[in-house]
């Protein structure tokens, strides 16, 4: 598990001084990938260098199982290093050393016997599903087997957390998806804490349990990936669902977003959705996924002649939450109070005859 608690990193002193890190809070436990993401010039590369202990904060403390590495004297810090395996954008690899050889390095430096190195990276090209490739030298590999053969150098120490700055930007989308899905495979065997640096919202969707967005350096939301997917308040949400284009309405219709905000949505939700209101309903775009194992997912209908008020109710009542689209793309969406006696998802009988 790794632990920042009130992590702050400040550049220059006096007049001069910049606050690239403001009292960062939160938590990657055993077994979770954790992605922090934000834009350029956000604080990312700091965090980093702070979590792989190459920069001190200023403040606060950097934990890894309860124990507080912020504080430690140089030679206590070379060991705690090796508790954090690090994964770059740029792969890092020598490229006079074979992918065996690569791997190799921090045992060596370790000095681990030879046979037992061997052994050790045998495993670890297995695990990265790069065995057949051991003698390559880097240019003879693609990006995304060069990054798999750093992410196995980064294992080679068993560190408790992996630290992935910027590991899969510039990849392209295939190596991205494998690199994703073997950080996943790590996360379930190794249980590893995996700390998911990146300016990609598309790949934190793939890849993360949980998020945080830095923005000039303070946490500005964080939570659950399902749930901000389900929260339609969220901006970071928002920012996370993939924007699908979809067809206009008809003559007549009026144009609504309905977005899940429960686990239970019934898979024929347009049915029940158009027997409840009897009246159509068009179904203009959609985007409806599994994240985590749970449904999530976003509509845009088309519905004739509707009183709101019932709409909004109706989709409540099958665990949607439903805005009405506004003509003009630059125009907030308006949410429809209904009355506070409509049963919620969770409560409605309608949804427990479903379920
Ligand atoms: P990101 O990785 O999200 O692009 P960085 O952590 O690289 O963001 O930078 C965040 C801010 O900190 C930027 O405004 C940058 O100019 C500043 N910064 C980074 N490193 C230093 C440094 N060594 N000295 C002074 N300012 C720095």
């Amino acid at each position: 598990m790794i632990s920042i608690e009130q992590l702050t990193k400040v550049y220059g002193h006096g007049a001069h001084a910049t606050v690239v890190l403001d009292r960062l809070d939160f938590r990657v436990d055993a077994g979770e990938i954790f992605a922090v993401v934000g834009p350029s010039g956000a604080g990312k590369s700091t965090l980093a260098q702070c979590v792989n202990l190459l920069e001190r904060p200023t403040s606060g403390s950097v934990l890894v199982n309860g124990e507080n590495l912020s504080r430690l004297g140089e030679r206590q810090l070379r060991a705690a290093r090796r508790r954090i395996g690090t994964i770059f954008q740029s792969d890092g690899l020598y490229s006079r050393r074979t992918a065996a050889q690569n791997v190799a390095l921090p045992l060596e430096y370790l000095g681990v016997t030879s046979a037992e190195a061997k052994r050790r990276v045998a495993e670890l090209l297995d695990r990265v599903g790069l065995s057949d490739r051991a003698g390559h030298y880097p240019h003879q590999l693609s990006g995304g087997q060069r990054q798999r053969v750093g992410i196995a150098r980064a294992l080679a120490l068993r560190p408790q957390v992996l630290l992935s700055d910027e590991a899969t930007s510039g990849l392209d989308p295939e190596s991205t998806a494998s690199i994703v899905s073997l950080l996943k495979e790590l996360r379930d065997d190794l249980d590893l804490s995996i700390l998911f640096i990146t300016h990609e919202m598309d790949t934190v969707l793939q890849v993360a349990d949980a998020v945080a967005r830095l923005d000039h350096g303070h946490i500005v939301e964080s939570g659950r990936i399902v749930d901000l997917l389900r929260d339609p308040a969220s901006a970071l949400g928002r920012a996370l669902r993939p924007a699908r284009p979809h067809a206009a309405p008809q003559h007549g219709e009026t144009h609504w977003f309905l977005s899940y905000t429960s686990a239970a949505v019934p898979a024929d939700w347009v049915l029940r959705l158009a027997s409840e209101l009897d009246a159509p309903v068009s179904v203009l775009g959609a985007s409806i996924e599994t994240v985590a194992g749970q449904t999530v997912g976003h509509a845009s209908i088309g519905v004739r002649a509707v009183d709101p008020v019932r709409l909004v109710a109706a989709a409540r009542q099958l665990g949607l939450d439903a805005r009405p689209v506004p003509d003009r793309p630059d125009a907030a969406v308006p949410a429809i109070s209904v009355d506070a006696a409509v049963p919620t998802a969770e409560s409605s009988p309608a949804l427990e005859r479903v379920a």
